[in-house]
């Protein structure tokens, strides 16, 4: 990646925090503003070893997917990168789903959603401020596991991340973040975070089912309409823990099992 690709993403997550309305230094809930903007946000527990999420566009429709087995801290930085696929490379490299069963891919897109991400979630001229009012401009030599730790809690990423994007900032070069990490080796993160009263939840799968109202809507709308059978609709259903005897009033399936439909749920799985 290039210096003025560079820029240019960091201008994309920009305009994204301003269409949030971002006025704090991290988001408080990146999945709630992720649906603000306009997107699908759909999390769910597929399990630890299950890919961590994908960007879709079905129809009109800009579909966000995570994988809320994993860590909390991890799932947000899913939602942020999966953003970053949605404004950097769907639609205008002409593809409809991008699928991501690791964030460690060298491929050109994948290091650009995570620079997308790391923008978005730690902006540079935020993480200066929070260095500069809420750590009082501290020597970089005396931060312990504690000021990662305070970090962590306010922009609501990972301790990896946290040091990952100091360094590329250049708030401390390598030797510093070196000696930082092992902190978190010996002292677990969540005690650090206990330590400091800060979110010990960021250390946890969330383990949440969240799918949009109007996307369920949408679904059985589909199969009131008869566009979709009952097995499809219940798949749905059955991601949020409901079954179709739950619902009323719904007509009799008359219909064979419909490919589209079963594209979208299929990468659920
Ligand atoms: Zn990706």
């Amino acid at each position: 990646m290039n210096k003025i690709r560079k820029l240019a993403i960091e201008k994309i997550a920009d305009s994204v925090r301003d269409e949030c309305s971002m006025t704090g230094y991290g988001f408080q809930n990146i999945f709630e503003a992720a649906g603000k903007i306009g997107y699908r946000v759909i999390r769910y527990p597929i399990g630890s070893d299950a890919f961590l999420g994908f960007a879709l566009i079905k129809d009109t429709e800009r579909i966000i997917f995570s994988n809320s087995s994993l860590i909390l801290s991890r799932e947000i930085f899913s939602i942020a990168h999966e953003i970053g696929h949605q404004k950097l490379h769907l639609k205008d490299q002409g593809l409809k789903i991008i699928k991501d069963d690791d964030f460690n891919d060298r491929d050109e897109f994948e290091i650009e959603a995570n620079y997308f991400a790391a923008c978005l979630l730690m902006p540079r001229e935020k993480v200066e401020k929070f260095i500069r009012l809420e750590l009082d401009d501290k020597d970089i030599n005396r931060w312990s596991g504690l000021d990662i730790a305070r970090i962590q809690t306010e922009f609501n990423v990972s301790y990896d991340m946290a040091i990952i994007r100091l360094k590329e900032l250049r708030i401390f070069n390598n030797t510093v973040g070196n000696e930082l990490k092992l902190e978190k080796i010996e002292k677990k993160i969540s005690r650090l975070l206990n330590a400091i009263n800060g979110n010990v939840d960021l250390c946890k799968p969330a383990e949440v089912k969240k799918v949009p109202a109007d996307y369920l809507e949408w679904v059985i709308s589909n199969y009131t309409e008869k566009l979709i059978p009952v097995n499809s609709l219940e798949k749905v259903l059955k991601y949020v823990d409901l079954n179709a005897e739950d619902l009323e009033n719904l007509p009799e399936d008359e219909l064979e099992e419909d490919e589209s439909l079963d594209d979208l749920i299929g990468r659920m799985d």
